[in-house]
């Protein structure tokens, strides 16, 4: 009798110890999947942030950094060595490059074709006239505009796989592009390497893997174009969300006139036109970068009309008349913040 209440204790006693040992590393997977692993740094000409979620997020945050500094070594247009520079001063030869450059450079110059120029990949002797590339800014004479326009244009660039020929004269910039593609590429690692919760930002690339640990949405700002500020908040998964606009870069000319870094390839002007900023809302973070400056080119009315011909992404457009044009998707996951109630708020459709 006694021996049998002896061994019920011990019974309870073990299923005790097996439920805390169950609770506890039941605790220990919450906490690894839930912690944050981030990395910042400078590449790309922008102050870029990882954060990667789960056990494997240090060790994949750090390689997918050491990833984003090795394409920026091959594609910098001002890096002596790197494939882009030797491209742009290839004097007319044929110059043969990495797969990864060629398949970047293909992607610029489908995309240019699919925005009828309004991005184009060769606009680089443009960007040195204006000082963007050194930021030593001026406003070039118009006879140099027009020298330099004849350099420009993205259907005189010849590729063929891997080789890549130039005219002399003529140079690339993947600015408009590369780091929107980049953030894809290190979108797809991670989670082929099985990351499910991360946040990559790209100064104004987002890319956002699945929703955040806790199972909600990601809350992504959207800049204020026209003075300094978040005007709204955008909630989204598994998305990208990529923004241009002039105001991250430009220069007050000695004319005291406002020169933005974007380019009108048919003009050789920087972009002045009804649009602050376009935000471009995607699954592919390269087409969307390529999207929000092309568009952003293109002006408010253009940019609708593209959008409803292709209708595979969504759109916020803020015009400086302070509305924000938005699809139906964009609109119902977008909220103003405090103090921007008053602006108008437009459907695109
Ligand atoms: P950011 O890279 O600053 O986030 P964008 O993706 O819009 O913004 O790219 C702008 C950059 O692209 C410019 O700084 C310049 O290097 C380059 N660029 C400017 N105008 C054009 C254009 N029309 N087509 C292609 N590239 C451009
Ligand atoms: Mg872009």
């Amino acid at each position: 009798m006694r021996g049998s209440v002896v061994r019920g204790r011990k019974k309870r006693g073990v299923i005790c110890c097996i439920l805390l040992l169950l609770g506890a590393a039941a605790l220990a997977g919450w906490v690894s999947s839930h912690q944050k692993h981030q990395v910042s740094f400078f590449a790309m000409d922008t102050y870029i942030t990882l954060s990667v979620y789960g056990k494997d997020g240090q060790r994949l945050a750090r390689e997918a950094k050491e990833r984003l500094l090795s394409m920026e070594g091959l594609w910098s247009a001002t890096d002596p060595k790197s494939e882009i520079y030797a491209v742009n001063h290839s004097g007319g030869r044929q110059i043969t490059v990495s797969p990864e450059t060629a398949e970047l450079l293909s992607f610029s110059l489908k995309m240019a074709e699919r925005t009828d120029g309004a991005l184009d990949p060769t606009i680089y002797p443009l960007l040195e006239a204006w000082g963007f590339p050194t930021k030593n800014n001026r406003v070039p004479a118009e006879s140099e505009i027009q020298k330099r326009l004849a350099r420009v244009g993205y259907e005189k660039v010849l590729q063929e796989g891997n080789h890549v020929r130039l005219a002399d004269g003529m140079s690339l910039d993947l600015g408009a592009v590369a780091k929107g593609y980049a953030g894809e590429q290190i979108s797809s690692f991670l989670r082929e390497n099985g990351v499910r919760s991360a946040l990559l930002d790209l100064g104004r690339n987002i890319e956002a893997i699945g929703k955040r640990p806790d199972g909600t949405l990601w809350q992504i700002g959207i800049q204020d174009p026209l003075s300094e500020g978040v005007i709204g908040i955008l909630s989204t998964a598994d998305r990208a969300v990529v923004t241009s606009g002039a105001y991250e870069r430009y220069f007050i000319g000695e004319d005291g006139v406002f020169y933005g870094h974007i380019l009108d390839p048919a003009t050789g002007y920087p972009i002045e036109n009804d649009l602050g900023s376009v935000t471009v809302i995607g699954e592919d973070g390269g087409v969307c970068d390529a999207l929000s400056t092309a568009l952003f080119v293109m002006g408010k009315d253009k940019a609708i009309a593209y959008w409803r011909a292709h209708r595979d992404f969504d759109l916020i457009l803020i015009t400086k008349d302070r509305t924000v044009w938005m699809t139906q998707e964009a609109d119902s996951a977008f909220r103003f913040y405090d103090g921007y109630e008053a602006w108008e708020r437009r459907r695109i459709e």
